[in-house]
């Protein structure tokens, strides 16, 4: 075997995206960009705020600013910048030190799990979740272990009761999420701190709560609540690929409740896991951001979007929650195989992808970052799909 056995299957499981990813630009090329609706990912095309090109001149033509090597764990003025934010939004009393710049929210993740579990350990998550999960786990040598939610994909803490384990070391939430849309409350949150603080105490081993947060700025009319609140032992992690539309950038952060169990060894671990991989987050990014806090792309765009798209796809007969954050949507396959309906899809020129991937089967997965114009010129499709079954 050329490459390394346990790298077959996690190979595999990528080149199904990477050959989705080409299928849409076979399509493009045979059939006209015009005509292809690809709803396959998340990646967003909204214009990054003017304030990001105005501060990334600034930097260009300053020359005081350092291109060079850094503590691992990023600028400190950087640090100190995201520390004041996160203080004014949350009131937590976070200092610096517990803030750990990365290169996205996929750096942060890996950091944090990295930082945390002990090969064989378990993380935890609600199903259905992002699919790098699944990297991420298998990068830290964590077991994956999924808890359903409820029927609106908000938490079944009963379940997530259950999956805990002696082996369970980290509980990872996602909200606003992807792939479901779905917002938690803060009544399921502050359930969710008390599982994990009688959990804690049941197997006498300290139990953290991540939450991956890059998709907190994009919610329509809900409140996105502060889990710093609920449960002192939590890393909050995040990044700007969504909210400033740089996905491409590779910038984000984790942050450290100061009330958490061993913080300042996480935070030094969560560092030095940095330099593991990639050494430090991008220098000119730590810059931008640094100096961007609290500024977000225009979310009425998003919305728009997902009043166009929910009310197309509701006349064309699917079953769906409406989304409360992110830009996702998440319907109820037509058939019971996910993964046939996608391909039923296709055949209307349209691309989505199977809730399979995501432990979500029977559902599939819309992303609505892409011009109001793919969304309208979908619901024929869409219409036709739906037909073809009846
Ligand atoms: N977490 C979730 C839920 C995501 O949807 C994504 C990307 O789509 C990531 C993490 C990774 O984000 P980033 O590109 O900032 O690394």
């Amino acid at each position: 075997m050329p490459i390394a056995d346990k790298m077959v299957k996690m190979v595999e499981a990528a080149s199904t995206i990477r050959k989705m990813f080409e299928e849409g630009i076979r399509m493009r090329e045979k059939f006209g960009a015009d005509n292809v609706y690809d709803f396959s990912l998340g990646n967003p095309d909204v214009p990054p705020p003017a304030a990001v090109q105005d501060t990334l001149m600034d930097l260009i033509n300053d020359n005081s600013i350092s291109h060079g090597y850094m503590p691992n764990p990023g600028f400190a003025h950087v640090r100190q910048a995201v520390a004041d934010y996160l203080n004014k939004e949350f009131t937590v009393g976070l200092t610096p030190d517990l803030v750990v710049m990365t290169a996205g929210a996929a750096g942060a993740l890996n950091d944090c799990l990295r930082a945390l579990v002990n090969p064989g350990e378990e993380l935890l998550t609600p199903a259905p979740y992002f699919v790098g999960y699944n990297q991420y786990a298998f990068v830290a040598g964590a077991t994956l272990v999924t808890a359903p939610t409820r029927p609106d994909f908000h938490l079944d803490l009963n379940a997530i009761q259950a999956a805990i384990t002696p082996k369970t070391r980290v509980v990872l939430i996602n909200s606003p999420n992807n792939p479901t849309g779905a917002v938690y409350s803060m009544e399921e949150l502050d359930g969710l701190g008390r599982v994990l603080e009688a959990a804690s105490k049941k197997f006498d081993k300290r139990i953290y709560l991540i939450s991956d947060e890059p998709y907190r700025k994009i919610a329509y009319d809900v409140d996105v609540p502060c889990i710093f609140d609920v449960y002192d032992h939590t890393i909050v992690l995040t990044s700007y690929s969504k909210e400033l539309s740089l996905a491409g950038e590779r910038i984000g952060y984790l942050a450290i409740h100061p009330k958490a169990e061993d913080a300042a060894l996480i935070a030094g671990a969560a560092g030095v896991a940095n330099t593991m991989m990639y050494v430090n987050a991008p220098a000119m990014f730590q810059h931008v951001v640094g100096r961007l806090q609290g500024i977000t792309v225009d979310i009425g765009i998003y919305r728009r979007r997902r009043d166009l798209f929910c009310q197309g796809l509701k006349e064309a007969g699917y079953e769906f929650d409406v989304p409360d954050g992110a830009f996702y949507l998440f319907p109820k396959s037509p058939i019971e195989n996910d993964v046939e309906f996608v391909n039923i899809l296709k055949e209307q020129n349209i691309l989505a992808v199977p809730g399979t991937g995501f432990g979500g089967p029977g559902h599939f997965r819309l992303s609505y970052a892409v011009p109001d114009k793919t969304i309208a010129g979908s619901f024929a499709g869409f219409k036709k799909a739906m037909d073809s079954l009846r």
